[in-house]
């Protein structure tokens, strides 16, 4: 398993235009790369893979000095990238690879840290090496293992830079005391979650007031005139806005998940499908808002991290029966249950999430 750890990075004028250069280049590649498999396909029926691309990036730097600048397995990794895009297509998990405008690709990713000894050894002082670039300014505002990081990805937003490390597999487990407690968890419609303990827990005030926001911007956004100046300057706005929704659910999930691997010892939550959930459109918006999948994750790692048990259930029904076994049908507007066979009363997410439980620990049971 992984982790990754953000930290703002501060580079000097000079640092700063040799990292927005190299986004740039690894961009042209990325296109370039693109564009060679297409025409590969088109004119020869022949796949280019990654391995033969990568080979020709020592006649590339020959020809395109410019790319010299550039570490070699920054470029691999570029190509990979785009081989990973290839991947997720011909698997059905995304769509075919598209070319990148300026806006959206600003990245650039030190595959393979441990060859790079430099790479830390004045992080102490606040400075992290990277290679081509110098020792950029760092903020490490959360300790670290320098020795488990196997990457590093340098990420431009609308802020500022972001170095983000990847540790792998941080395998020491530091076991919470048990509690002998076990939750279910339902993702509410109208709560962010709703607990089989019967709490309703919403998304925070702070959050709701910025989400809102952001929508009143967005739609000030579309009637401003494309390509004008008052557009351009309301985009940058947004994007800011956007990034601080972002870090406020972030926060949000973070600290609920760590409240409920603290208390409980098994937590149970729907396997959902979230993607094809999305496709109805009453429940699209509040999922996605939610980020319940972020949110999933944290748990899920969490979980792992401090030895205790998260189990996904199947999610079928979990709306429509009884912790009893009947079956309750509801439509989205009915907001209770009640159970004619056990006569068991309750606020329907709440019920759900009791559902859930019983699932759970019947998995459990049988494991
Ligand atoms: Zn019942």
């Amino acid at each position: 398993m992984q982790t990754t750890y953000s930290f703002r990075i501060y580079p000097s004028k000079e640092q700063e235009g040799l990292m927005n250069q190299t986004i740039e280049r690894c961009r042209q590649l990325y296109n370039a790369a693109l564009e060679q498999r297409q025409i590969g396909w088109k004119l020869r029926r022949k796949s280019i893979t990654y391995s033969v691309q990568q080979n020709e990036l020592p006649a590339l730097k020959q020809a395109l000095p410019e790319f010299k600048n550039i570490q070699s397995q920054v470029l691999q990794d570029v190509l990979r990238r785009l081989d990973t895009a290839f991947q997720n297509f011909f698997e059905g998990r995304a769509r075919y690879p598209r070319f990148k405008g300026k806006d959206h690709y600003n990245s650039f990713t030190y595959p393979q840290v441990d060859v790079v000894k430099k790479t830390f050894a004045k992080i102490e002082q606040g400075l992290l090496y990277l290679s081509k670039i110098g020792f950029v300014k760092i903020n490490t505002h959360r300790k670290f293992d320098p020795t488990q990081v196997s990457r590093i990805n340098i990420k431009r937003k609308s802020d500022g830079w972001y170095a983000n490390l990847t540790c792998e597999a941080d395998l020491s487990i530091v076991v919470n005391p048990t509690t002998q407690k076990e939750i279910g968890i339902d993702m509410g419609l109208n709560s962010f979650i709703a607990t089989s303990e019967g709490e309703l827990i919403a998304n925070p005030r702070y959050l709701r007031k910025t989400e809102k926001y952001l929508k009143r911007m967005q739609r000030q956004l579309s009637r401003k005139q494309k390509g004008s100046k008052n557009r351009r300057k309301a985009k940058g706005k947004l994007a800011k806005k956007h990034l601080k929704v972002a870090n406020q659910r972030k926060d949000f999930h973070h600290k609920l998940s760590n409240h409920l691997i603290k208390e409980q010892d098994l937590i149970a939550a729907e396997d959902l499908a979230v993607k094809n959930m999305a496709r109805n459109h009453r429940l699209a918006k509040s999922i996605a808002d939610a980020g319940w999948s972020q949110f999933l994750r944290y748990l899920e790692y969490k979980a792992l991290k401090y030895g205790k048990r998260f189990v996904k259930v199947p999610p079928h029904g979990t709306s429509q029966t009884c912790i009893c076994g009947a079956g309750v049908p509801k439509t989205l507007a009915d907001r209770v249950h009640y159970c004619p066979e056990c006569g068991l009363t309750g606020n329907r997410d709440i019920v759900s999430a009791k559902v859930i439980l019983k699932r759970a620990q019947e998995l459990a049971a049988v494991a």
